[in-house]
């Protein structure tokens, strides 16, 4: 490879932005294909939120990495807002895990804090605490637009002379010596190194070239609420879910008088067409998020539920993303998909693992990120 390769980044989603930036930045050419346009995947149909409310120190881990660039981002221009992450605990086993999270936070130099049931009406004066122990409270943790963050980065990318090209799709490719010869939309392109970052059609451009990669394409779904007037305070994400135990019931401020919600659990696991699934929200959906919110958050003032939409989470196996080559024989063809419902989050770090795959062919800035390289473990249907 020369010094300067030419990677082609396939997909402007939120993992492929920052997998071109954190490119670019150590010197490589860059071009991004996209099939549509920026953040027009499951990026654009996000929520948004930025957190690191967890229990696992890996994957704390991985989002102190990515809270550091965000903060970068912020200052350089990208809107975050800084409205808080509640997750809230309903048994002692979750608030002593909550407990050791704060530590570990702490260590990394976040702020974070446990809340006892009866402090939290103080955080969100409208939760019915019945049912809670408590929760875990990051004041810095927050929301932004996910759209933005990919246009935001697609103007760094730009400057440092990458090119993104919008509405051009792969459709083919022809394996030559020390690279590839892509055949796309509009005509063929050479390259030396391909990043797969194309969410929940990774599996179609995996198979493109010759590779199976198990990403399923899962929907879910948000829902707008209004309120009849503004609270009196800013609700901050509000998360019901605890290791996969709660309701998966979140919601958080979208703008005075305005809420979103979501449920993170899926009833149905069925995995979706990413070209012909149904991007609106159910009927039956907004019912049942209207009773889990009634059992929540009973008295917000006059809510109703406006309009709704549905995206994909592209998901693996084992819930972690795929970052890595996954044929070791062939380093020069390296994924970066599979972040789940956490592709936002994760982005800025993804982005750094895939360019270190990339520029060094090891994951060496992130410890332990070896383990998301998508092994023949990992890449299997064992869903
Ligand atoms: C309702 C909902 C709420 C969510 N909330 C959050 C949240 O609060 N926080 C969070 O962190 N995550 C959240 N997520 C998850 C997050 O949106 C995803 O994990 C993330 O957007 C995945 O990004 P990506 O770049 O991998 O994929 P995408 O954004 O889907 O990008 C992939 C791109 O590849 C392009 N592409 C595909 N095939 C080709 C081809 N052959 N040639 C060229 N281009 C191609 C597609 O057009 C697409 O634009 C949510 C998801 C949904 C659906």
């Amino acid at each position: 490879m020369t010094a300067s390769p030419h990677v082609v980044v396939i997909g402007a989603g939120t993992l492929g932005m920052c997998t071109a930036l954190n490119l670019v930045e150590q010197g490589a050419r860059v071009t991004v294909l996209e099939a549509q346009s920026i953040a027009s995947g499951s990026s654009g149909r996000s929520v948004g939120v930025v957190g690191s409310q967890l229990t696992d120190p890996f994957e704390i881990m991985l989002r102190v990495h990515s809270l550091r660039r965000f903060c970068q981002w912020e200052g350089e221009g990208l809107r975050f807002n800084h409205i808080g992450y509640l997750r809230l605990a309903r048994t002692q086993a979750q608030m002593a895990l909550f407990a050791r999270s704060v530590e570990i936070q702490g260590e990394a130099g976040l702020r974070s804090r446990l809340v006892r049931a009866n402090e939290l009406r103080d955080l969100v004066p409208h939760i019915n605490p019945d049912g809670l122990e408590g929760g875990l409270f990051g004041p810095d943790n927050g929301f932004l637009d996910p759209h933005e963050m990919c246009n935001f980065l697609a103007g760094i990318v730009r400057a440092k002379g990458g090119e993104i090209r919008q509405y051009r799709k792969l459709l083919g490719v022809e394996r030559r010596p020390g690279g590839y010869r892509l055949e796309t939309s509009h005509g063929p392109m050479d390259c030396d190194v391909v990043v797969n970052a194309g969410g929940a059609w990774a599996p179609q451009v995996a198979a493109i070239f010759g590779q199976r990669l198990h990403i399923w394409p899962e929907r879910h779904e948000a829902v707008v609420i209004h309120l009849d007037e503004p609270l009196g305070y800013t609700m901050p994400m509000v998360m019901d879910l605890v290791n996969g135990e709660g309701s998966g019931l979140n919601f958080r401020h979208e703008k005075p008088g305005e809420l979103i919600a979501e449920i993170h659990k899926v009833k149905s696991i069925a995995p979706e067409d990413p070209d012909d699934y149904n991007d609106q929200c159910e009927e039956q959906s907004k019912v049942d998020l209207a009773e889990l919110l009634l059992e929540r958050v009973p008295d917000l003032p006059g809510a109703r539920l406006g309009r709704g939409w549905a995206g994909l989470y592209p998901v693996t196996a084992d819930h972690r993303p795929f970052i890595g080559p996954i044929d070791a024989s062939e380093p020069t063809l390296i994924t970066a998909a599979g972040a789940g419902g956490y592709g936002i989050q994760l982005a800025p770090v993804i982005g750094q693992i895939a360019a270190d795959w990339v520029i060094q062919g090891a994951p060496v800035s992130v410890p332990g990120s070896q383990s998301l390289a998508p092994s023949a473990e990992r890449n299997n249907p064992g869903h």
